[in-house]
């Protein structure tokens, strides 16, 4: 046994401290970004935010409307090649630079994306998602992976620390995803004990892939704007949202009436709804670690997309940075013990 005592750090644990700036409107800014991806080289503008590949979230109907914002959504694996087939057909080719195909590990999902890719040459990102992104078999997919599609975008994950990260692009990760355990449907942490502070995992992973040429995205955790702004500040090349997004017309979940109120339901992918949906119930060997919650249905998800691109700006503008790019460069945090007034929260 060991104790590493160097303090790991949260989104709660910090602000970010305001500096001198000489853009005079939030207009001025600009939030898209231009990568050239490591092993792909496929060069790819637009704004690094990504809706997560949950059938709650990452939906068909999410990505149509994320893509008008040039925003990715990342689709989840649920989707039959059938329904693939429909919604490229239906579509404005241009969304193929705004959605991933998700996939596990498993044969059956290699063979199932293969086959997506074959009827749909213009899709470009893959996403490789596992919960535990620190098995050698893992390993061994991203690899086989890209040697398959070496000229697709690949992103991986989920690990937390910089030797992982380094792992993972060299075996042809372009994006490695990060976080264990700060999802919002997330009880990794409690059934396992297991996780690491995001915003550490996040500023310790962007410097290991920064390092070599890769990117990260943050996966998890962000539960207001500011949040997805301090992601950014340390480093992340993109963020993920799960619970920011759910609720709205666009996710999908069944939409549930109490007593005349609208809510819809949003479930952690290894829920035990989500188990008993998509592999016929959880496994003796295994507890599930996600949980299934209502939420208040929020409507279209543009008023809320309008809300954090709004917040994003205005961070950007707080410390001086004219685009997105300049953001973790003028980012300084401060430690804090507090964080938003909520005197007149519910
Ligand atoms: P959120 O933005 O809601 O805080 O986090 C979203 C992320 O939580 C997802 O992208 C995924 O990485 C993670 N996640 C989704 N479902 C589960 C689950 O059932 N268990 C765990 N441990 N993590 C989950």
């Amino acid at each position: 046994m060991r104790i590493e005592t160097g303090l790991k750090l949260g989104f709660k644990d910090v602000m970010i401290r305001p500096k001198r700036s000489t853009l005079s409107s939030r207009a001025q800014v600009a939030l898209d970004r231009e990568f050239t991806f490591l092993h792909s080289k496929y060069k790819w503008n637009g704004v690094p935010i990504m809706a997560a590949n949950m059938d709650t979230v990452g939906t068909f109907e999410m990505a149509k409307a994320l893509g008008k914002h040039k925003i990715f959504t990342a689709i989840h694996k649920h989707y039959s090649i059938e329904e693939w087939k429909v919604f490229m057909d239906s579509i404005d080719e241009s969304i193929s630079e705004y959605i991933a195909v998700s996939t596990g590990t498993s044969e059956t999902d290699a063979k199932k994306i293969s086959i997506i890719f074959e009827q749909n040459p213009q899709l470009k990102f893959i996403c490789i998602d596992v919960a535990n992104g620190y098995s050698e078999h893992f390993v061994k997919f991203v690899k086989k992976t890209r040697q398959k599609y070496p000229n697709k975008v690949i992103m991986a994950g989920n690990v937390v620390t910089g030797e992982m990260v380094e792992e993972l692009i060299l075996a042809g990760a372009d994006i490695v995803k990060v976080g264990i355990g700060p999802g919002s449907v997330c009880t990794t942490r409690v059934k396992t004990g297991v996780g690491y502070p995001q915003l550490s995992a996040i500023i310790e992973c962007a410097d290991a892939a920064h390092g070599l040429g890769g990117q990260i995205v943050s996966d998890g955790g962000c539960k207001v704007p500011g949040d997805i702004a301090k992601a950014f500040g340390g480093g992340a090349d993109f963020v993920m949202l799960g619970g920011m997004l759910a609720g709205h017309e666009e996710s999908g979940g069944k939409t549930i009436e109490i007593n005349g109120e609208k809510f819809k339901q949003f479930y952690g992918m290894s829920s035990e709804t989500a188990m008993n949906k998509h592999v016929g119930g959880v496994a003796n060997y295994r507890a599930s670690e996600g949980k299934t919650v209502e939420i208040p249905f929020r409507g279209p998800v543009e008023n809320t997309v309008q809300d954090f691109l709004g917040g994003l700006r205005s961070t950007c503008t707080y410390v001086g940075a004219s685009r997105l790019k300049e953001l973790t460069k003028r980012t300084t945090f401060i430690r804090v013990q507090e964080q938003h007034n909520q005197v007149f929260s519910k």
